[in-house]
């Protein structure tokens, strides 16, 4: 099946009670039973919901996997894969990846006796050098946010397969459209449903999909044993979402390609961080593991002052001043305060993160509008 029909028709079949097109919003806690433990596959909504399974069944379909499971957040599916884990276990991730996930492992879960241990995974070698015995999970985020940093997710499974290490990447900045880890061999794929795939900044969510049917029993016992599940009229907006997902992200590659290569013209703007470049660093692993290259993407100014940067970041009109990315409406955004804030400063400008970066997540209005605000703020 070819992408387009595939987004549209995604684990979405008539409602069987009413032959409903779109899946109901089952706003329910409980399934009458017939006699004790005689009911129809639904006993308890943390377990299952009739609206969760159908966007579950879509999740996998749309990332290739044969399971799927949906979160209240996306930070609540990293944690879940991270509850696979037991103390004296380690972890490999990379040394630039979104905040809140750095939070959840150094504040959360060290103190449990987990060791995350941080490297530039863009050089797979640093990788195999940081896994011994105790190494269970390697969590990979490509591109990164907010650098656009690009780990080759082949490469890195070429070494975590035949140790038995599970391979979990955060595919949120690239979406199923672009790149899909499963196929390019990783166990696990995370996503910020709340991003590109919620798409209307509408909804907060987070998604696991899996091919291994062990691997999905672990992680189903950990999500309903923990309650970490969204609510059915949070996965009706997002199998709403996924039926456009195709159609919104052509238009933010788009708009993402026009404004990286304005930028890079404009002679007040310095470094633009954007895969679609040739000379990235990552441009030839981007270009063998992603379909394009997305609507995100960051830059900083020429002189590189924290004073005009902020002023920038006040004064787009359509771009708004904001945290999150992914939905329809642009965004901009200061990283080392905003997103960022609670990776430790030192650890920030050690991996290139510095003050005066501005991070976009261009949208899906007309390009030319947005350059046009763009121009106006940088002045
Ligand atoms: C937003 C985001 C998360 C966290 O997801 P929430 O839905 O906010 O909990 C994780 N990874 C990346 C790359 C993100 O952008």
């Amino acid at each position: 099946m070819k992408e387009a029909t595939k987004y549209i028709h995604a684990g979405t079949e008539p409602d069987p009670s009413t032959g409903a097109i779109m899946t109901p919003i089952y706003q329910t806690s409980t399934y009458v039973q017939a006699a004790p433990g005689k009911h129809k596959g639904y006993e308890y909504a943390r377990s299952q919901n009739p609206t969760r399974t159908a966007l579950e069944r879509a999740f996998a379909e749309i990332e290739n996997a044969n399971y799927a499971l949906a979160f209240s957040s996306g930070v609540a599916a990293t944690d879940a894969v991270i509850k696979l884990l037991a103390p004296g276990d380690e972890v490999i991730c990379a040394n630039d990846m979104y905040g809140g996930t750095y939070r959840l492992f150094t504040k959360v879960f060290e103190k449990f006796g987990i060791k995350f241990i941080y490297v530039d995974t863009t050089k797979v070698s640093n990788i195999s050098k940081a896994i011994n015995n105790q190494t269970k999970l390697v969590w990979l985020e490509t591109p990164t946010n907010p650098l656009m940093n690009i780990t080759d997710i082949s490469a890195v499974a070429a070494i975590t397969k035949p140790k038995d290490i599970l391979l979990a990447v955060d595919n949120t900045f690239a979406s199923p459209y672009l790149q899909n880890p499963i196929d390019l061999g990783a166990d696990i794929i995370m996503h910020s449903v709340t991003k590109y795939l919620g798409g209307h900044s509408d909804v907060i969510q987070g998604c696991l999909m899996m091919n291994s049917p062990e691997l999905r029993d672990k992680l189903y016992f950990i999500q309903k044993s923990c309650g970490a599940v969204p609510g059915p009229m949070d996965c009706f907006l997002v199998l709403r979402g996924i039926k456009t997902l195709h159609v919104r992200m052509k238009a933010h590659c788009e708009n993402g390609a026009k404004i990286a290569q304005w930028l890079r013209r404009h002679p007040k703007i310095g470094k633009v961080y954007w895969p679609g470049f040739e000379d990235h660093p990552g441009y030839a692993v981007a270009k063998k593991q992603m379909r394009d290259f997305g609507g995100m993407l960051s830059f900083v100014l020429k002189n590189d002052s924290v004073e005009e940067a902020m002023r920038v970041l006040s004064s787009t009109k359509l771009f708004s001043l904001a945290e999150s990315l992914g939905g329809v409406e642009s965004l901009i955004n200061h990283p080392a305060s905003m997103t960022h804030a609670s990776i430790p400063k030192e650890e920030r400008i050690k991996n290139g993160l510095t003050d005066s970066l501005i991070r976009l997540s261009v949208g899906i209005e007309d390009a030319d509008d947005l350059i046009e605000d763009l121009n106006r703020a940088i002045g």
